[in-house]
């Protein structure tokens, strides 16, 4: 769970607490106006709270003070009663009763602070993640052929099967997940696949991170190189390293430079020491790929992530053509 989520979770319970708090005093503080009476109630309650501490604490016998509290309670219930006052209006009205908005009940954490949790993490995806990704649902497997290659399955049978892979990926995700690989060519659904796994983990509370190849390398370049990187870029950069999945698409359409590869290599060799699962995605072949990058980069990818590789036509052309049959009529 990442620490930032944690902590910006918290404050805002913090908030609701307070605000809880403060509008119950006010709420009190008029009904005082009112009621003096019941200012002197609370008052004396009060002071007999003090007393039955201070009793416990002393071994001294409890009985008289919980009689006359006791007592108390009720010649209140019954002036709150004569004013038509609904007692629960005095008490804080907490969003979440269960934990009273501090976040844990009963000593577990509480599903609220789950949720907001949960919360956090699909927002911290790109907004055009969120927009594009209809979930598993809707990845439409008849783009790809029902016609079988020679000697082989078709493209909609290894479709089907990377769609009930990546499922599984998703649904049972950890940190012993291990890493994906995705090849293939542009247009083939690895970037769709790649945000549903993200959004699913992400609703399960992990911290996801979503950086096409450049961008992250980018982010690493103003840290180390320029004066104006600031503490947003310092964070990004941390979180690469250290999120719960990190998804890394488009490898290859980079400005490939000997410092981007360094940079790469760093990201996929932390992550893979530490067990952090990475997905990456790109349009090159091993071939291609062999030749762009570095023998230690290639080998971490040979050896530590699990390969699909997508088949079939490029679904945007088949859309476009779809779209132009429909439109033609
Ligand atoms: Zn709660």
């Amino acid at each position: 769970m990442g620490e930032n989520a944690y902590r910006s979770a918290m404050e805002l319970l913090a908030r609701r607490r307070s605000k809880a708090e403060r509008e119950a005093a006010l709420r009190r503080e008029e009904l005082y106006q009112n009621l003096p009476q019941l200012r002197e109630f609370d008052g004396r309650a009060a002071e007999l709270c003090r007393a039955l501490t201070a009793a416990v604490r002393n071994g001294e016998p409890t009985e008289p003070c919980k009689l006359a509290l006791e007592q108390l309670q009720r010649d209140r219930l019954h002036l709150l009663a004569a004013g038509g006052i609904d007692e629960a209006l005095l008490r804080p009205q907490y969003t979440c009763p269960l934990c009273r908005d501090t976040g844990y009940a009963e000593g577990r954490r509480c599903r609220c602070l789950d949720a907001l949790l949960r919360q956090q993490a699909v927002a911290a995806l790109p907004a055009g993640v969120l927009s594009a990704c209809h979930g598993f649902e809707g990845f439409d497997l008849t783009y790809y052929s029902d016609t079988a290659e020679p000697g082989g399955r078709s493209p909609r049978e290894t479709m089907k099967n990377i769609l009930n892979r990546c499922r599984r990926y998703a649904a049972d995700f950890g940190p012993e997940s291990g890493n994906l690989l995705f090849l293939g060519r542009t247009g083939l659904g690895k970037t769709y696949l790649s945000a549903c796994i993200a959004l699913e983990v992400a609703a399960k509370g992990y911290e996801v991170r979503y950086y096409p190849a450049q961008a992250l390398i980018d982010r690493f370049e103003r840290v180390r190189f320029s004066r104006e990187a600031g503490a947003e870029d310092l964070s990004a950069m941390r979180e690469i390293l250290s999120c719960d999945l990190l998804i890394l698409d488009d490898l290859g359409a980079e400005f490939a430079t000997a410092y981007s590869q360094s940079v790469l290599y760093q990201v996929i060799n932390d992550r893979m020491t530490e067990s952090r699962p990475t997905i990456i995605s790109t349009n090159l072949d091993l071939p291609a790929l062999s030749k762009t990058y570095h023998e230690r980069i290639l080998s971490r990818l040979i050896g530590s992530y699990t390969m699909y590789g997508f088949v079939g036509r490029d679904i945007r052309q088949q859309k476009l053509a779809r779209h132009r049959e429909e439109t033609k009529v």
